[in-house]
């Protein structure tokens, strides 16, 4: 899958006043731009990135935008948010599947946070971050017959109703579209309706749009005053991030199949010459299925059933190598790298041993690490149990994933 991100950073800031642009201001010691930018130019799951840009920025870009490798373009941002966007859009890559919009002025959203918000947009075609009402709600609505305390200022508000919190989200961005979804909301916008952001844009057009569960971190600069609140947030992430940088995780997994005579019998993606094969859905490959469940465990990314679940026939005619390579696809998502994986296949019969070196360069190109990154071991049961019988074959692996 494709991605490409689309910064919206086309607005001058009015609300913030002072000489500096907005985008440009500093927190913890790095431009809230760059932040923001950044998080998506380093992110494994995006391809390309699209930053639009106010006239004035755009004429003189600061050194740090798109100086990464990864392909980015700078536009020139239009009079509304949308017209931005839509400029973005238009020289979006064609190969796009998905875009994934995001406010230049929310500096802190968190590469899980991203992951999180593609992949809901991935399967239901629209999503965004949002958090749930801290604070009880109320729509204000003008007193009726008073004006203001001064006859001539504010108008006088009170309390039209209390609305139920539980279902009150605050929307944030990134929020993501599949790129109809995107298109059919964008044509809207053209036709004058006005959104503070896209997904408005997509729910007016009739799609359904995902909440995915935003974070309180993920702020957006709006005035001078929550600098201070962004000064607070950068030196805490700075000081996880120390931290953070040596996590490993370790996953595991395990999966058995029975073998019957009539299947081809398919291990590490390798088609295995026996007179039985292992009986499941699609090829049964046990182990695909097992470092597919060590993979997503490592990275507390559920489980090959729940990604690709057997009750739906559209996995029917995946092969498990295949699967294997989304799964490892959905780990880096979720901003981790693969290290190695070692696995233990459980067969009193047939003999591996010819077939492992294959198997372990299968393993290897599906998951994208070297070949002696992946360790495949064959073993009997010592006539134990019902593996010792040959009736079934089982498997156990287990993988290593780093913080990408
Ligand atoms: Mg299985």
């Amino acid at each position: 899958m494709q991605v490409t991100a689309i910064i919206a950073a086309g607005g001058r800031g009015q609300r913030f006043g002072g000489e500096v642009p907005k985008q440009l201001v500093s927190v913890g010691g790095r431009p809230i731009l760059e932040r923001a930018v950044t998080a998506f130019l380093s992110h494994p799951a995006i391809h390309e990135v699209i930053v639009a840009l106010p006239a004035e920025l755009l004429a003189d870009p600061p050194a740090y935008l798109c100086a990464a490798p990864k392909r980015c373009r700078l536009v020139a941002g239009g009079v509304r948010r949308q017209d931005s966007v839509r400029q973005a859009f238009q020289v979006a890559s064609e190969r796009s599947d998905l875009i994934v919009i995001h406010d230049a002025a929310r500096p802190f959203a968190s590469a899980d946070l991203i992951a999180r918000t593609i992949e809901a947009a991935a399967e239901g075609g629209a999503a965004l971050a949002a958090v749930t009402a801290r604070d009880t709600v109320k729509r204000g609505a003008l007193a009726a017959g008073r004006s203001g305390p001064d006859g001539v200022g504010a108008q006088l508000m009170v309390v039209a109703e209390t609305l139920p919190r539980d279902s009150i989200y605050l929307a944030q961005t990134p929020q993501a579209f599949r790129r109809d979804v995107l298109r059919d909301g964008l044509a809207l916008g053209e036709t004058g309706a006005d959104a503070t952001d896209e997904a408005t844009l997509a729910e007016r057009a009739g799609h359904a749009v995902r909440l995915v569960e935003g974070e309180a971190t993920n702020i957006k600069i709006t005035t001078p005053a929550d600098l201070l609140v962004a000064e607070a947030i950068a030196r805490g992430s700075q000081e996880r991030a120390a931290s953070e940088r040596m996590e490993f995780r370790i996953g595991a997994g395990y999966d058995v199949h029975r073998l019957v005579e009539g299947r081809l019998l398919v291990l590490g993606g390798v088609s295995i010459p026996f007179e039985r094969g292992l009986l499941g859905y699609s090829d049964a490959d046990a182990v695909c299925h097992a470092v597919t469940d060590a993979v997503l465990g490592a990275a507390a990314a559920g489980d090959i059933g729940r990604h690709f679940p057997d009750t739906d026939p559209k996995w029917r005619d995946w092969s498990s190598i295949d699967l294997l390579r989304r799964a490892a696809a959905i780990v880096n998502a979720h901003g981790y790298a693969i290290a190695n994986v070692d696995v233990v296949v459980i067969a009193e019969r047939p003999k591996l041993a010819p077939f492992l070196d294959q198997m372990r360069a299968n393993v290897a190109h599906a998951i994208g690490v070297a070949i002696g990154a992946v360790g495949i071991k064959g073993k009997t049961n010592e006539g134990l149990g019902e593996l010792g019988r040959g009736e079934a074959i089982a498997v156990h692996a287990v993988a290593l994933i780093t913080r990408n």
